[in-house]
């Protein structure tokens, strides 16, 4: 029992290590920090989508640029071939040559037209989409800030609780050396899967699950065998 007693001892003083590890992980500033980490992880993809949704924008505006620019000199063009034709044909009172150019002419205008809503609609998309990323840009700068000052502050949380979980930890360590290397393990086997891995039991219940320990393994256990509840998995410590 008393191989078990160590074991116990042991517990106590992890629980409370693992207790102040548990305080530390869930304080206000570490959650907030979590949080804003979470959020900046999902800027930098919506930035990077952004970047690329930017350059297609880009490329559309460059490349109505260029149309209109290409309608704007075939319709130049067709203006001077039309003022040759209606010299050429000033003698027809038909001007037939000149009436196909003009109809060709009026096609273009139509497609500058139509060239000219486009570009202008690239555009204004194309300021959106920086506009947007303007935004995100602002609020990741701010979320930056407000994780480094939180991070200073969580710095300090951890510090104040430094002396209290070092001098935990030699006392664990201590405890540890009193305890058989087997049973640290077994524990540690335990408490991989629930927190507390021996259970100090009074009546005939297990209090981990409050299941009934047949009397059978009970008389094993006061013959000094270390036993596991059956149900649970715990070891059951029995005090003399
Ligand atoms: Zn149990």
């Amino acid at each position: 029992m008393e191989k078990l007693e160590k074991l116990f001892q042991y517990q106590i003083i992890d629980q409370k290590l693992e207790e102040i590890n548990d305080k530390l992980k869930n304080t206000a500033t570490r959650l907030r920090l979590q949080t804003i980490q979470d959020y900046l992880q999902k800027q930098s993809e919506a930035i990077k989508k952004l970047e690329q949704s930017l350059i297609v924008k880009q490329n559309d505006v460059d490349d109505a640029g260029e149309q209109l620019k290409k309608l704007k000199s075939e319709f130049e063009l067709l203006a001077k071939e039309i003022e040759a034709a209606v010299k050429d044909e000033l003698d027809s009172n038909e001007l037939p040559y000149v009436k196909t150019l003009v109809q060709d002419q009026e096609k273009v205008y139509d497609q500058l037209s139509k060239q000219k809503k486009r570009l202008e609609s690239v555009i204004s998309e194309s300021e959106g989409v920086d506009e947007k990323l303007k935004t995100v840009m602002v609020n990741v700068t701010k979320a930056k800030k407000e994780f480094a000052d939180l991070k200073v502050k969580h710095d300090l949380e951890i510090k104040d609780n430094e002396p209290e979980i070092e001098k935990l930890k030699a006392e664990l360590e201590k405890a540890e050396k009193k305890v058989d290397a087997v049973l640290i393990q077994r524990y540690q086997k335990i408490k991989s899967s629930m927190t507390t891995p021996i259970v100090l039991v009074t009546g005939d219940t297990c209090p981990g699950c409050n299941m009934n320990i047949p009397s059978s393994q009970m008389t094993k256990i006061k013959q000094g065998e270390i036993l596991e509840c059956e149900s649970c998995g715990r070891i059951i410590y029995v005090k003399e």
